[in-house]
């Protein structure tokens, strides 16, 4: 096979870097998962994330995984309300009955992050991930490479894979391509215990979803299992808001007084996000990559999920692309179908490149009508029309 005697580099822990490491382990293959976090305890996961069975799903499914997946996803969680910005109810998915389940593409189960995380991390040989190890350079070294992490530490590698996310560090060396501003800043925060904090909001989010579109801005509040509310708003401004702005993001109330401001005319059911001084925020500009991005394959170095492709969080498919990478980049190392790693990479990169073109297409025209006049109209359209 073309993996034997050769060792794997995979930068980034997140839900697209371990899916590979798993199915490349499942292969035989010699694996080592270089992450920035310290441990896998030392950060806050962020919200909820549903799964769609012809990418997450699958990729979980050839993982053998598919069984673990169904004891740590949340029934229920992907039932949405759709909402105006009086708090009033348009659409309500609790209000009917789930009739599909597993093996249907509209059944779309959704999972925390952190147990999605703790799922893969559990399945990997142990010693495959390797914490604090946040990549400061690359160089190559014979037909390898050799990484150099901020602590010091160095490693080596024969193939080296990108999973570092948004701001990958391992991107540079395929391609200058750079995302460009998708012309929305979001500003996510968690509410904790919402039941104490946020009680209003706790009892319409029900365990579920809410979208409340308004006035061309969003405002998305997902209900995790640990009792708290993860959210972010959405609105239309300059790549440099948040910079600009003058906010501590870090400040509940700062962040309060800019969306009494931004959201006026608002219920006040939606300020409870902001009323107690733990919740924590961040803003976050969005980006996609050029819907016709392209670079000549490597022979021994490769990228998948954001690193690859970022997009906007809006269609949905993030972590649904990252973990898709994932099952067709170790399908083409793995299945015996290429004479060499180039060919290979080179298979797998064409085919993610026009799918992950596809979907940021989609992301970048659903990003438009969510922010624009009418979008509560558009959105239960949508619904109407199935998912
Ligand atoms: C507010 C918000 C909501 C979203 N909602 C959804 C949703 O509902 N559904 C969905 O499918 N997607 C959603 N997404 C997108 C989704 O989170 C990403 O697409 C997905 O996490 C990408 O997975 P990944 O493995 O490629 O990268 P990441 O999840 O970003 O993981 C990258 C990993 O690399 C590590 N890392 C980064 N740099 C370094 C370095 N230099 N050295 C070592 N390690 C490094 C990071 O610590 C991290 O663990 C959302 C995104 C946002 C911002």
């Amino acid at each position: 096979m073309l993996l034997q005697n050769k060792q794997i580099a995979i930068v980034g822990g997140g839900p697209g870097g371990l899916t590979l490491a798993r199915l490349l382990q499942q292969n035989g293959a010699a694996v080592t998962v270089y992450e920035r976090d310290r441990n896998r305890h030392v950060r806050e996961q962020g919200g909820t994330l549903d799964l769609h069975d012809e990418s997450g799903l699958a990729a979980l499914r050839a993982a053998g995984l598919l069984d673990e997946f169904k004891l740590r996803y949340r029934p229920g969680a992907d039932k949405l309300r759709l909402t105006d910005k009086h708090a009033t109810v348009v659409l309500d998915q609790h209000e009917e009955a789930q009739t599909d389940t597993f093996g249907q593409a509209s059944f779309r189960p959704e999972i925390d992050r952190g147990p999605l995380r703790e799922l893969l991390l559990d399945s990997l040989q142990a010693g495959t991930v390797v914490w604090d190890r946040h990549l400061a350079d690359v160089q190559p070294e014979g037909a390898g490479w050799k990484l150099t992490f901020h602590n010091g530490a160095t490693a080596t590698a024969d193939i080296l894979i990108g999973a570092d996310g948004a701001n990958s560090k391992i991107r540079p060396l395929l391609t200058p391509i750079r995302p460009f501003y998708s012309g929305v800043t979001i500003v996510e925060g968690t509410v904790y215990d919402s039941a104490h904090h946020a009680p209003r909001l706790h009892r319409l989010t029900q365990g579920g979803k809410i979208f409340a579109l308004d006035d061309s801005r969003t405002l998305v509040v997902s209900a995790k299992g640990d009792g708290s509310l993860t959210f972010y708003t959405g609105c239309k401004t300059v790549e440099t808001w948040a910079r600009d702005s003058g906010i501590d993001f870090s400040s509940a109330a700062e962040v309060l007084a800019w969306f009494r401001q931004e959201f006026a005319g608002w219920d006040g059911i939606w300020q409870e996000l902001f009323a107690s001084e733990t919740t924590q925020c961040v803003s976050r500009p969005q980006y996609c990559m050029p819907l016709d991005q392209t670079w000549p394959a490597r022979p021994n170095l490769t990228l998948l999920g954001d690193a690859a492709h970022l997009m906007p969080p809006y269609a949905g498919e993030g972590v649904n692309m990252a973990m898709l990478d994932a099952l067709e980049l170790a399908h083409c190392l793995a299945s015996g179908q290429f004479s060499d790693v180039q060919a290979a990479i080179a298979h797998y990169e064409q085919h993610m490149r026009h799918r992950a073109s596809v979907v940021a297409e989609e992301t970048m025209a659903q990003t438009e009508a969510l922010h624009a006049p009418g979008a509560l109209t558009y959105l239960v359209n949508l619904f109407a029309g199935g998912k």
